[in-house]
């Protein structure tokens, strides 16, 4: 496999997939944040200080149409320049831009607009299909097409460079497809990918332990694979959030009006059966905040979590909990955390995720590694200011559980093979 520290791009033209799938202001149409412009920053400047030129392409939101200017990349290119310290070109047909890629000279940077203007990129038919097998029709219709579109884009460089984790668990055009037409040196990661790859690495394959798996948020369906996949890894699994109360319930206590997954009852008895077989420690919140109502001006009261009064409902881990989880990540040495401990979006439901925070900023202070991801856990640490007290904070939320869950993501093995 190719590495990029090993390149030298001199001479040549890369065309590097980036997410610049930014969040933009609805009044002003700025960007209203550029970490993901400033995650692609340390592959644009290698290319061009080692003298080649740069092709950039990604997508923005989920345009349904070819254009569309509320998904146009045409909004963020000052904001590319401002951070890339340049201007730079833009070519308005992703899929049209032969010319000014063949026009393009070492040093300078050609953006390209939104690729998933067409439907080739993500491979799934446009429109309303009446019966599914309609839709499955369409989208073998779509296969051919994609790889030309792939091929298309391809043939405007003479490297690929893949460098937006966010989307490398997506089979798309610009992640995937694009890698069969480079040859083997001619095809790698940029440095977003491979600083993801080597955190995620040391997670699953090189953990020091005791390794702890803080898995929290929503429901337990959306985390069964991850645990799962885990639960051979860890010594310690906290669980948090509202999937505690399908644990809590399963094993007989009241829960009240707590979010459950009356279906999930038995996959959770699997789950703490499978932990007890593996040695592993589970700890679910004896604790919670309970709300009357889930509203931020809700009236709250603490019980045991599984003698939740009738009416109320859990929202947050209460202080024993705190208290425990605390100690338990302290003495961790690797220490992987996804998903908030509770409504953490309101003030009064907040403590509990914030005191994970903490802990695991602490954790790591101590020496231990420390992996967060996943949106809601990433912004916990982010309203913290915690970002720079952790070891690593991914910036693909699918991506990061998907590998996680032992998947093999097409964006990856595109280039690395697995
Ligand atoms: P997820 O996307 O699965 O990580 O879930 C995150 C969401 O879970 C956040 O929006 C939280 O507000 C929500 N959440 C966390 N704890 C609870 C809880 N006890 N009851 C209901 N929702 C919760």
């Amino acid at each position: 496999m190719q590495i990029i520290d090993n390149f030298n791009f001199a001479g040549k033209k890369a065309i590097v997939r980036v997410d610049f799938n930014v969040p933009l202001n609805k009044e002003t149409g700025a960007v209203s944040d550029d970490t993901r412009i400033r995650g692609a920053l340390p592959t644009i400047k290698k290319i061009l200080a080692d003298g080649g030129s740069v092709i950039l392409m990604s997508h923005m939101g989920r345009p349904k149409q070819n254009p569309d200017p509320k998904f146009s990349l045409k909004q963020i290119i000052s904001a590319v320049e401002e951070r890339v310290g340049q201007t730079i070109q833009f070519a308005e047909d992703c899929a049209n831009a032969e010319a000014q890629a063949a026009a393009l000279k070492p040093g300078e940077i050609l953006l390209l607009e939104n690729l998933r203007f067409y439907e080739e990129e993500e491979g799934k038919p446009r429109g309303e299909f009446e019966t599914e097998e309609a839709k499955k029709e369409a989208k073998k219709a779509l296969k051919p097409k994609q790889k030309e579109f792939a091929k298309k884009l391809a043939s405007y460089a003479d490297v690929y460079v893949n460098d937006a984790f966010g989307t490398a668990h997506r089979a798309h055009g610009s992640t995937a497809v694009i890698a069969e037409f480079f040859a083997e040196e001619n095809k790698m990661f940029g440095y977003l990918i491979n600083s993801e790859l080597i955190a995620m690495d040391k997670v699953l394959k090189d953990a020091q332990a005791p390794f702890t798996a803080i898995m929290g948020g929503a429901k337990v369906s959306d985390k069964i694979l991850i645990i799962e996949n885990l639960l051979d890894r860890v010594q310690n699994l906290i669980i948090g959030g509202g999937m505690t109360y399908t644990f809590i319930k399963a094993q007989g206590g009241e829960i009240g009006n707590s979010l459950c997954e009356a279906d999930k009852l038995d996959l959770a008895l699997e789950i703490l059966e499978k932990a007890k077989a593996k040695g592993v420690n589970v700890y679910i919140p004896t604790d919670a905040v309970n709300a009357d109502k889930f509203a931020a001006d809700a009236e709250t009261c603490v019980s045991k979590t599984d003698e939740t009064p009738a009416g109320w409902m859990g929202l947050d881990i209460a202080d024993e909990t705190i208290a425990t989880f605390s100690e338990v990540i302290a003495n961790s040495k690797t220490v992987l955390w996804n998903g908030p401990m509770g409504v953490f979006e309101m003030e009064k439901f907040a403590k509990g995720t914030t005191a994970i925070a903490h802990a695991v900023a602490q954790a790591t202070a101590n020496g231990a590694f420390s992996l967060i991801g996943g949106g809601d856990s990433v912004a916990a640490i982010n309203k913290n200011k915690l970002a720079d007290k952790v070891s690593y904070v991914s910036t693909g939320g699918g991506a990061m559980l998907e590998y996680m869950e032992g998947k093999v993501l097409p964006g990856i093995e595109a280039i690395r093979g697995c």
